[in-house]
């Protein structure tokens, strides 16, 4: 039988995450909140999506024609398990409703740690979420620093990581927020991204800076690493080559910024244009004196897409090793 999916707030995350969930042979959508007509709900509902809305929003829907399923009660009760992907601030109330709805549920990485107790990365701790009644998939950035620090300190032992974060100022469908016109350092240091990191990696010594830049597209970290075992540049290649969700491009073929990065996902012929690995320039790679150097790139929209699915597959109890279920979900999604 297949797991029974509802996603929480169609948006950005939402949306993919169900798209996703379609892909995979051993889970299906039941439903789809959104708390306020829009293009994205007739979009939902016109995919075969059943919506569910907020108790008194229903007339609302009814007035713009679009079609409802019920409340979003009725949805948490039809469901093994829901993926939250509403913004920061509304977690409380509906861990709330989740428990007596007696629903398992999986946050994103704008909620805290403190919410689940236990934060997900299917390369680093698939397990600890086995079973679990709540879970949080970590943020775009931090599930990158994720997927390529974690093999490195298995491999060779990560002793100290200095990260500098540029981050994308909005996403590409938010006319919201910026900068547009200027470059906005984070004064609150080190920032999160370091202790989010350690939420998975408890033991992993990683400091932060960020800053924000006019680009709605990808963000990019620039990494130094003391590794605690002697290590070649061609060394960090190999392992990178081969780790999960990870991709290596050269400025030699033409990939010189996170533009072509999006290009080339597009020309994958990827859902959305998404890019759901790691992207790690490979001429960007340098061991010098036991300090390992590079660059990679983060499409924020969809990395943390594939981790969901992994999240659900280890909440519900549906495969063990986390090799198979990544091996499954990457199949599934073309990755
Ligand atoms: P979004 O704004 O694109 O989508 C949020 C959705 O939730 C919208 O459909 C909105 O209508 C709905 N919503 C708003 N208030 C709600 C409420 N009270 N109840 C139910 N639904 C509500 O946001 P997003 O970018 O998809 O982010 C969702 C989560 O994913 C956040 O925790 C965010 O930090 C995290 N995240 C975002 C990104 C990213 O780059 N966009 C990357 C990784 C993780």
């Amino acid at each position: 039988m297949k797991v029974k999916v509802g996603i929480n707030g169609y948006g950005t995350i939402g949306k993919r995450v169900a798209t996703a969930v379609d892909q995979q042979d051993d889970m299906e959508i039941v439903g789809v909140t959104k708390t306020r007509p829009s293009f994205e709900a007739a979009m939902a509902v016109k995919l075969g999506y059943r919506l569910y809305v907020p108790e008194g929003r229903e007339e609302d829907f009814r007035k713009a024609g679009i079609k409802i399923a019920g409340t979003v009660t009725d949805l948490f009760g039809k469901a093994d398990i829901i993926v939250d992907c509403t913004p920061g601030g509304f977690a409380d109330g509906y861990k709330r409703m989740f428990e007596e709805a007696g629903v398992k549920a999986i946050w994103q990485g704008g909620e805290d740690h403190s919410l689940t107790g236990i934060s997900f990365n299917a390369t680093a701790n698939y397990k600890e979420s086995w079973g679990a009644q709540f879970s949080r998939v970590v943020s775009c950035n931090t599930t990158g620093l994720l997927r390529t620090l974690y093999p490195l300190d298995k491999k060779y032992g990560v002793e100290d990581c200095y990260v500098t974060l540029i981050r994308r100022s909005a996403d590409p469908g938010d006319s919201k927020t910026g900068p547009i016109n200027a470059v906005e350092p984070s004064t609150k240091l080190p920032t999160h991204h370091g202790p989010d990191v350690q939420s998975v990696m408890p033991w992993i010594k990683v400091h932060s800076m960020a800053v924000k830049v006019p680009t709605t597209i990808m963000h990019v970290h620039a990494i130094t690493v003391r590794l605690g075992k002697d290590a070649t540049t061609e060394d960090v290649v190999k392992l990178f080559s081969k780790a999960p969700r990870v991709k290596l491009v050269r400025t030699k073929d033409g990939v010189k910024s996170t533009a072509e990065v999006m290009e080339m996902a597009r020309d994958m012929g990827r859902s959305r244009g998404d890019m759901f690995e790691i992207v790690v320039w490979e001429d960007g790679i340098k061991v010098e004196d036991g300090m390992l150097y590079y660059y990679q790139a983060v499409h924020q929209e969809s990395d943390v897409i594939p981790e969901n699915i992994d999240c659900i597959r280890s909440m519900c109890k549906l495969i063990e090793d986390p090799a198979e279920s990544m091996a499954k979900t990457d199949r599934a999604m073309g990755i």
